[in-house]
């Protein structure tokens, strides 16, 4: 019988909504007669709800990869789409309006302003929204209060630590109410403890539906994500899912579900 892996992929395919669709994308780097192949060919999708790992050696291609479903930057060749949308052949100020109602971004440096509270750091985004939302403030006030800084509003950068600064960056990516959460090496400049709290927090937030996406070096911060995407010479060497992390949202194809239960979840 063919039809039930049929019927059952359909129903997968209505159940989890793919967010990031990469077909053969490559990113190639020319510097004056040096020509870079920073991604190689690569090919992946991940659903909505979905809590990610990139991997792989300094110089494989995450960051590049990073920025590109990040509506960073556009690939060289290969079809990329992000929430339904086909990055590969936007104009920059759609891929801005992308970034702004999808996507939030976490650095490993934090990059937040040095004279600037973290209330103005987390109100800055709404500033670029369409429409500007009248109750700026008050959304601002929410993530910090969120990322667990209702008592450091006011405070400046130099006067919070490595940790709290990179609440503030969490709180100002999540501000615009993204469905996609990346950060590349958000837990670089932390020490272990406050790495673990940053991924409990991150963990918190992929448990509230957002699709989370990092890049990180280390095992003990991969072991957070469900799955794992190694990279190695600007293609993907391994893909797999961690046995033991239940997603939170909904049941990806990986681990087909039997349709009744779908259908259970799904009442
Ligand atoms: P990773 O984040 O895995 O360390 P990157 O994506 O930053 O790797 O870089 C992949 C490759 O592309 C490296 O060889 C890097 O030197 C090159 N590269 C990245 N960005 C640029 C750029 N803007 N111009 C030229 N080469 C680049
Ligand atoms: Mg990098």
């Amino acid at each position: 019988m063919n039809a039930a892996p049929i019927s059952t992929a359909i129903t997968e395919a209505a159940a989890t909504p793919v967010l990031i669709r990469a077909r053969d994308v490559t990113k190639v780097y020319t510097l004056g007669d040096q020509v870079v192949r920073a991604l190689d060919g690569v090919t992946f999708e991940i659903a909505e709800g979905e809590f990610v790992a990139i991997m792989g050696p300094s110089g494989s291609g995450k960051s590049t990869m990073m920025n590109l479903i990040g509506a960073l930057d556009q690939p060289s060749t290969g079809g990329l789409e992000i929430a339904g949308q086909d990055i590969a052949h936007m104009s920059s100020d759609a891929l801005a309006e992308l970034r702004n109602r999808f996507i939030g971004f976490v650095f490993q440096q934090f990059n937040l302003l040095p004279r600037t509270s973290a209330l103005a750091q987390v109100m800055l985004p709404l500033a670029y929204a369409t429409p500007k939302p009248a109750d700026a403030r008050h959304l601002a006030e929410v993530r910090l209060a969120q990322v667990g800084l209702a008592n450091r509003m006011d405070h400046h950068p130099r006067q919070l630590s490595g940790g709290q600064q990179q609440r503030v960056a969490i709180a100002r990516a999540l501000v615009n109410n993204p469905k996609l959460l990346l950060a590349d090496e958000p837990t670089g400049a932390l020490d272990t403890k406050t790495s673990e709290e940053i991924m409990r927090l991150f963990t918190q937030l992929n448990g509230e539906g957002i699709t989370v996406v990092l890049v990180t070096h280390e095992p003990e911060v991969a072991d957070y994500a469900r799955r794992r995407i190694l990279f190695r010479d600007g293609r993907i060497v391994d893909d797999r899912m961690q046995p033991g992390i239940p997603l939170v949202s909904r049941p990806t194809s990986a681990v087909a579900p039997a349709p009744d239960a779908v259908e259970a979840a799904a009442s």
